[in-house]
């Protein structure tokens, strides 16, 4: 694939604009300190705003929906986990549906063997970093790029395919994450939807959320790791999937993995 030449979003240029004045100003007029402060401070809000919302596009490409809307992508993430995957695995196979799995590289090195049922079925395996530290938008560059280096490392080793896409631990981010993808030729993918399911514990109101205006071009988002559980035990994803499905097929909408979408 074509690896795309990074160019900052407008606010990152914005935010270089402000640095290049304000620092300058601050030295050479320093009796006049609270403006450049103030403007400095209006800036990092404005970056750190972008970060915690996981569908923005102010701080890079962003996938929120399929670039056509003729297919809905599952894409499930925080696994595998020896308990849940290979359950979710078996409802995809049932209903002849396809999924995107965006693995934690430490978790898929403890369980090798589900990465490869993954791949068998011919769902697609992206990264959701090496450890899905919770830090993970507090991180430096090189640090950032160490979480990342290391999952693509492993899920490439064990996948037998270099991830194309990077999903943030959360959802969230900061400046660096957009520069250091662009150069690894990854694309980030958040979701059109949620359901919340790593702690709504009611199927019905996740499938409802999930549903909730559904179209061709969506991009939901599950979780077959840190699922939380229904009232009677069931993980929540295993109760929802089944009847996300079969709407989608109610709705002659096909479920395809987002690098599907490259081709
Ligand atoms: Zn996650």
């Amino acid at each position: 694939m074509k690896r795309p030449r990074w160019r900052p979003a407008p606010l990152l240029l914005g935010s270089a604009c402000c640095h290049l004045l304000c620092v300058p100003a601050l030295i050479l007029w320093p009796r006049h300190w609270p403006w450049p402060v103030a403007a400095l401070l209006i800036d990092h809000l404005l970056l750190a705003g972008a970060g915690l919302w996981p569908r923005s596009q102010t701080l890079g490409t962003n996938w929120t929906r399929l670039p056509t809307p003729q297919a809905v992508a599952i894409t499930i993430d925080d696994g595998p986990d020896p308990e849940v995957t290979p359950l979710v695995l078996d409802i995809l196979h049932r209903h002849r549906a396809h999924a995107t799995f965006f693995c934690i590289g430490e978790r898929a090195r403890r369980h090798p063997e589900l990465i490869a049922a993954i791949m068998a079925a011919g769902h697609a395996v992206e990264s959701h970093s090496q450890r899905h530290r919770l830090d993970f938008s507090l991180l430096g560059p090189v640090r950032m790029a160490r979480e990342i280096d290391e999952a693509q490392h492993t899920l490439a080793r064990l996948s037998g395919q270099t991830p194309l896409f990077f999903r943030a631990p959360a959802g969230l981010r900061n400046p660096w994450l957009d520069p250091l993808l662009s150069a690894r030729g990854l694309l980030l993918a958040s979701w059109t939807r949620r359901g919340y399911d790593t702690r709504e514990v009611s199927a019905e109101r996740v499938t409802a959320r999930l549903l909730h205006r559904l179209r061709g071009g969506d991009i939901l988002l599950l979780h077959d790791g840190n699922a939380a559980r229904t009232a009677q035990g069931t993980p929540v994803i295993v109760a929802v999937l089944p009847r996300v499905l079969d709407e989608l097929a109610r709705s002659g909408l096909e479920t395809v993995t987002l690098r599907s979408q490259l081709e």
